[in-house]
């Protein structure tokens, strides 16, 4: 069914410019390597299925998610591909691991023991990739005693099979290469210890596969945040191999316009005060979308032109200064392009003393999800 939206405040995801990106970082990669699409998070807040769909028709061949719960929304979608759950597997979700053909994430022998334990009526084998830390302090075993621990635990365990082995850099974004090298030599350290090579070594997430050594592809990549056409870091966007092509637009239009006397106040706290007569347009955005109350101040685009959000942002609205009167409906684009003015998703994330990774994931779900005619996808 195909659902109509009468707001017009609309994310709009260009699936041709994440399926280009995912070209482009093919040419660099050597021809044996995967590419694993990550799609965790909603796909970074621009839809999973859409995202996943279009990853794959552009290469990618494996899905990476975070949850349980994305996994399965994935799998119930797409019959075939490896899914990998990157984060920790809890316990109760192995029997529906290895029923719907999840790959999950290892690195402790407790836990092979109580896996074991609930897939004695499995048929379908469990597949695992073993988590190394080799410095992030997040998951994975920490030295290689406790990676052979886990090894072995699992080659004993009759329902699970190890698939792959990988690792996750904390710093492949920053120029100093100091602390990454000491990871990579680490993971290297806990490859050679193993009795035998699994199907996919992989430890490059965006970073490090855009800018270190083509040898670091190993078996696959994680391609996460520049998939959806964004730098990892500043250092890494001067140094990109190849043009990165954001897919995520922010859109909404004016639903009231009027005129301000000097003096008249404008929203919550009667905060922003006219300074002199002006026009006032209100749109229906706010921090309920995701639009932060921190973003007051921040400028949006209309007719090409770059102006002000005055006042508070409300739960579902906010007020913007205008150069003149504009008609009900007119677009405003909140994040992308107007004639030669772009805000770009770092625009907020400065505004906002974060990353960019956060301002499509901080969209909510209010704001649909609108894509290109070429994929076409009945929303759900
Ligand atoms: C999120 C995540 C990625 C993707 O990182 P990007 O910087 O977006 O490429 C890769 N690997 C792991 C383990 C992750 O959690």
């Amino acid at each position: 069914m195909t659902q109509q939206h009468f707001r017009p405040t609309k994310a709009f995801i260009d699936l041709q410019a994440i399926q280009n990106n995912i070209q482009n970082l093919k040419k660099i990669l050597q021809p044996h390597v995967q590419v694993i699409a990550v799609v965790k998070a909603n796909a970074y807040g621009h839809g999973d299925v859409a995202v996943a769909q279009a990853a794959l028709e552009a290469g990618a061949t494996i899905l990476a998610v975070a949850t349980p719960e994305e996994a399965l929304h994935i799998r119930a979608h797409f019959a075939t591909p490896d899914i990998v759950l990157l984060g920790a597997c809890p316990v109760a979700f192995v029997p529906f691991a290895a029923e719907q053909r999840i790959t999950v994430t290892v690195f402790d022998t407790e836990w092979v023991q109580q896996a074991t334990s609930l897939l004695t009526h499995s048929t379908i084998p469990l597949r695992l990739h073993i988590k190394v830390d080799s410095g992030m302090g997040r998951l994975g075993v920490r030295t290689e005693e406790a990676l052979l621990a886990v090894y072995q635990s699992i080659e004993m365990a009759q329902s699970m099979e190890i698939d792959g082995i990988f690792t996750h850099f904390a710093t492949a974004d920053e120029e100093n290469v100091q602390y990454f090298e000491q990871q990579v030599q680490f993971f290297e350290r806990c490859l050679a210890v193993l009795p035998k090579k699994p199907r996919l070594i992989h430890a490059s997430n965006t970073a490090a596969a855009l800018v270190k050594q083509t040898d670091l592809q190993y078996d696959a990549v994680r391609f996460g945040i520049s998939m959806y056409g964004l730098a990892p870091s500043a250092y890494v966007n001067d140094i990109l191999p190849f043009p990165l092509k954001p897919a995520f637009y922010l859109e909404s239009a004016l639903v009231h316009v009027k005129e301000l006397h000097t003096g008249d106040a404008v929203g919550y706290g009667a905060e922003f005060i006219a300074p002199t007569n002006m026009w006032l347009g209100t749109l229906p955005i706010g921090y309920a979308d995701g639009m932060l109350r921190k973003l007051s101040g921040q400028e949006v685009l209309i007719d090409g032109q770059r102006v002000p959000i005055v006042g508070r942002i409300c739960m579902d609205q906010c007020m913007i200064a205008l150069p003149k009167a504009y008609a009900i409906g007119e677009k405003v684009t909140l994040i992308g392009g107007q004639g030669q003015e772009i805000i770009s998703m770092e625009e907020w994330a400065t505004k906002l003393d974060t990353i960019n990774y956060e301002i499509p994931c901080m969209i909510t779900q209010r704001v649909p999800r609108i894509y290109g005619e070429h994929v076409c996808f009945d929303a759900e």
